[in-house]
């Protein structure tokens, strides 16, 4: 690095608080990279409750992540009906940034159906998620998925759904900061990730924390919850300062305490299924207990509806 960017003309000073800072790896940016989440709200389903009980049938809200340097931004998460992603690739557009990379941190369709309109809005971006994940999203291009969310969501899915490229390596770069895959295996699905981004104590957590959100456990099993716990405790040892959560309460923070509440919940719902007398029980037990979270769907707690 010999301190000279044809793109600018400002003095380089060293990155401020970069503690984490991989040391092979000089930025060229004389800025620390810059985070926004765009959260949308919850939305109704078309169908019926999986069990008669909790709120009426719809789904979490959801989140996406832009990180951005002074010129190149990378998006975390496309999305999944039409109106979310135009107001996405909208809200993207206002950070005036060049879209260099959109990645995709799990195979469910909320995720990233959304992505062919970003492409079409910002096709000079690669989408990419793990080979893993891009093989486990394929369950999603089946007729008989693609069907239950065009029911589910009448008139919202986009007509176009491709799938990210798979990209092999762990890690990546934004304006030579580096941001790095961790394979978490399976939490709410399988074969699902979070983004690390040491330099400014980040992590795009995808559904592996969840935020003032009931938690999708319907597709879990106690051993799956053990796998996930210790993603979470992986998680909190990199002390991070900021933890974005795939699903959250519309205005929560993106506090670092949101793995420890992940982690509580998952525990406290391991402890009741085992106890409780009845599928209502363990439901109005959990609900007690969260009393403030979004999104009381039965569906969380005992499988999507129609899956
Ligand atoms: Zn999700």
């Amino acid at each position: 690095m010999d301190g000279t960017n044809g793109l600018k003309e400002t003095t380089r000073v060293p990155t401020p608080a970069a503690s984490n800072k991989p040391e092979s790896n000089t930025p060229e940016s004389t800025n620390t990279l810059s985070v926004n989440v765009f959260t949308a709200p919850g939305k109704a389903m078309v169908g019926e409750r999986p069990k008669p009980f909790g709120e009426a049938l719809a789904f979490d809200p959801i989140t996406s992540t832009l990180i951005f340097g002074d010129y190149d931004a990378v998006l975390v998460d496309t999305m999944g009906t039409v109106s979310e992603a135009e107001a996405l690739a909208a809200w993207v557009a206002l950070h005036n940034r060049n879209l260099e990379t959109i990645y995709i941190t799990h195979a469910h369709f909320d995720h990233f159906y959304g992505l062919s309109i970003l492409l079409d809005r910002f096709p000079g971006a690669r989408a990419i998620a793990t080979p893993e994940a891009v093989n486990a999203m394929q369950m999603s291009f089946t007729p008989v998925v693609e069907r239950l969310a065009r029911r589910m969501f009448p008139g919202q899915v986009a007509t176009k759904l491709i799938p990210p490229q798979p990209y092999a390596n762990d890690t990546f770069t934004l304006e030579g900061y580096e941001l790095r895959i961790i394979k978490q295996g399976r939490t709410d699905s399988p074969d699902s990730t979070s983004l690390y981004v040491p330099s400014i104590g980040l992590i795009v957590a995808g559904d592996v924390v969840y935020n003032q959100c009931r938690i999708y456990v319907g597709d879990t099993t106690p051993e799956s919850r053990k796998n996930w716990i210790a993603d979470l405790d992986r998680l909190a040892a990199l002390n991070p300062t900021m933890v974005i959560a795939g699903h959250k309460k519309p205005g929560a923070p993106d506090s670092p305490s949101t793995i420890q509440e992940t982690k509580r919940y998952l525990q406290d719902f391991d402890r009741l299924q085992k106890t409780a007398k009845s599928e209502q029980e363990l439901f109005d037990q959990m609900t007690e207990l969260y009393p403030h979270w979004v999104a009381n769907q039965s569906w969380l707690m005992f499988g999507f509806p129609g899956a």
